[in-house]
C-alpha cells in the first residue's frame, strides 16, 4: 500500500539536518518512506491532502511515566504544603508498611492514557521510563495494540523511598536492585522487537540516588552486552546533588563519568544540576565538558521543572558545548509541542536573552535528539528509507494566523491539539483528528473513575494519613450544596 501526502510544508532531511520544502510531497509504502521532496509521478493507492499544513517526522517523547494524571496532584502539586510536594524527593512515596498507590494503576486505564495522550499530541516514539503500570506483560500489550513505537522495560533500583513520620528515608536492598536488573534483562530477551519491531526494550535504572554504584556499573555492562539503550534519572534535584557529593566526593555527573556510565545510546533524565548550575555553587571541575565528551543525551522536560521554579542552565549552553538534548514530557500534558515552547522560553529566561531558545533547536531536540539517544538513523526525520512515522499538523487555525515559517509558528503558537494525523510504522492511528483504534470517550471515563479511586486512597499511604483535600488544598473552598 502506497500513500501520498501532498502539499503543505514538508520537513525533509538532507542527510545532516532538517530542511523545509514548501508545497512538498511525502510518499510512504508499508512501513517505510519512499519519497520526500517535490511532485511524485508514480502511482499511489491513497492520497492525503496536506495543503496549509505541516508534514513532519513524528516526535520522540523520551521521558514519560504512563499513568492516569491522578498522582500528579500529589506529586508536583504546587499547593501542596510540605517540602516533598515539590518532587525534590518524595515521588508519592508511601509510609512504612503501606503499599505505594501506583500498585493499582491499570495498564488499560493509566497505561493506555499515558501513552495515548502523548501519541495524540504527535509523539510516534515513546519512552515509558520504567513505569509500566499494570505490569510488564499487560502494559506491553497495551502499547503494542495501540500501534505506537515504544521503548519499554521495568525500572530497577537498590533503594525505595519510604516515609517514617514526615521524614523520607532510603530503604536499601542491593539484592533487590540486582534482581530487578535481571528482570529487566529478561524483558529485553522476551520482548525486544515484538509487534513487528515497534516494541523495543531498554534499561531503566531508577534514579541516581536510589542505585548503588555497583548496580549502575552492572547496568552499564548489561546494556553494552545487549546493545540496548539506557536512561537514568540523574542530576535531577538539588538534594540529590549534595547527597552524591557527600557520599562520593563527586557531583552526580562526575561520578557517572568516572565509572564509565555515560556514553552513546544513554540518556540522563533531567540532568539539571551540573556543578555550574546557579543553585549548586560548586566550582570544581566542568560537568558540561564531561557530558559533551561522553556522547550521552540529556533528556529535557522543562515544563515540570518550570512548575517547580527550576530552569536548566541552559538549553543553549548545553547545545553550544556539543551536548545532545532530547525532549520528554515527564508529566501531564504529554504534549511535546507544549514542551518545545517551554524549552525555548525557559532557555531565554535562564540566559536573559531573546536570541537563544531558537525554535529550530528545540524542534531538533524533539526529533533528531531523541533518535540520537536511541542510536537510530531511521526515525525523527523524513527521508527515503526512514520509518513511516509521520504527523500532519493543521496550521489553518485561528491561533496561527499568517504562517511565514511553520516551525516558528508551531513552537511559538501551536499545541499538540493541532496534530490531526498520526502515522506510525505506516499505520494511521489518528486521521483528521479522529482516533482510528481508540475509544477516547470510554478511556477518559475510565481515567476519571480511576483517578477518583486513587485520590480516595491517599490517607491509606500518605505519611500524614490525611485526605487529599488536606494534603493538597483546593484552589478555592469547595461548597457542597
Ligand atoms: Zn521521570
Amino acid at each position: 500500500m502506497r500513500t501520498l501526502i501532498q502539499g503543505g510544508w514538508v520537513v525533509g532531511y538532507d542527510g545532516k539536518g532538517h530542511e523545509l520544502i514548501p508545497n512538498g510531497a511525502v510518499v510512504f509504502e508499508n512501513d517505510r518512506v519512499l519519497h520526500v521532496g517535490g511532485p511524485f509521478s508514480g502511482t499511489v493507492d491513497r492520497r492525503i491532502d496536506a495543503r496549509g499544513k505541516l508534514v513532519s517526522p513524528g516526535f520522540i517523547n523520551c521521558h514519560l511515566h504512563a499513568a492516569t494524571n491522578a498522582a500528579q496532584t500529589v506529586f508536583i502539586e504546587t499547593l501542596k504544603q510540605d517540602y516533598f510536594g515539590n518532587n525534590f524527593i518524595g515521588y508519592v512515596a508511601p509510609r512504612r508498611g503501606a503499599q505505594p498507590p501506583r500498585v493499582g494503576d491499570r495498564a488499560d486505564v493509566g497505561g493506555a492514557y499515558g501513552l495515548w495522550s502523548a501519541l495524540r499530541a504527535g509523539a510516534t516514539t515513546i519512552l515509558d521510563v520504567g513505569t509500566m503500570p499494570g505490569g510488564v506483560e499487560a502494559f506491553t500489550n497495551v502499547a503494542g495494540e495501540m500501534g505506537v513505537r515504544a521503548y519499554l522495560g521495568p525500572a530497577f533500583r537498590s533503594a525505595a523511598y519510604v516515609f517514617e513520620g514526615s521524614r523520607v528515608v532510603w530503604d536499601w536492598d542491593e539484592k533487590q536492585g540486582m534482581a530487578g536488573l535481571e528482570r529487566a534483562v529478561k524483558y529485553v530477551k522476551d520482548y525486544d522487537g515484538a509487534y513487528d519491531g515497534r516494541i523495543r526494550a531498554m534499561l531503566y535504572p531508577g534514579q541516581m540516588d536510589t542505585c548503588t554504584v555497583e548496580l549502575l556499573k552492572a547496568a552499564r555492562q548489561r546494556a553494552d552486552e545487549l546493545g540496548v539503550p539506557m536512561q537514568l534519572h540523574a542530576a535531577m534535584n538539588q538534594r540529590e546533588f549534595y547527597m552524591i557529593l557527600d557520599q562520593h566526593g563527586q557531583t552526580p555527573i562526575e561520578l557517572l563519568h568516572s565509572i564509565g556510565f555515560l556514553g552513546p545510546k544513554t540518556g540522563l533524565g533531567h540532568c539539571v544540576f551540573h556543578n555550574n548550575h546557579s543553585w549548586c555553587h560548586y566550582a570544581y571541575g566542568d560537568d558540561l565538558a564531561r557530558l559533551a565528551d561522553s556522547g550521552v543525551t540529556v533528556v529535557h522536560a522543562p515544563y515540570k521543572y518550570a512548575k517547580m521554579g527550576i530552569a536548566l542552565e541552559s538549553f543553549e549552553r548545553y547545545r553550544a558545548r556539543g551536548i545532545t538534548i532530547a525532549m520528554g514530557t515527564d508529566t501531564y500534558p504529554q504534549d511535546v509541542v507544549h514542551e518545545m515552547r517551554w524549552a525555548a522560553l525557559m532557555c531565554r529566561v535562564a540566559d536573559g536573552s531573546f536570541r537563544v531558545g531558537r525554535p529550530r533547536d528545540v524542534f531538533d531536540a524533539a526529533t533528531l535528539g531523541g533518535a540520537h539517544h536511541l542510536g537510530r538513523d531511521d526515525i525523527g526525520r523524513l527521508a527515503p528509507g526512514a520509518k513511516a512515522d509521520i504527523i500532519v499538523v493543521d496550521l489553518l487555525k485561528v491561533h496561527y494566523g499568517a504562517v511565514h515559517d511553520p516551525i516558528k509558528s508551531l513552537v511559538e503558537l501551536g499545541s499538540g491539539n493541532d496534530v490531526e494525523t498520526v502515522i506510525v510504522d505506516g499505520q494511521t492511528l489518528v486521521e483528521n483528528g479522529k482516533a482510528t483504534r481508540m475509544d477516547e470517550a470510554a478511556l477518559l471515563n475510565a481515567v476519571q473513575a480511576e483517578g477518583e479511586r486513587l485520590w480516595h486512597a491517599v490517607p491509606e499511604w500518605h505519611w500524614s494519613g490525611k485526605p487529599i483535600d488536606e494534603v493538597v488544598p483546593p484552589s478555592y473552598p469547595i461548597r457542597i450544596k
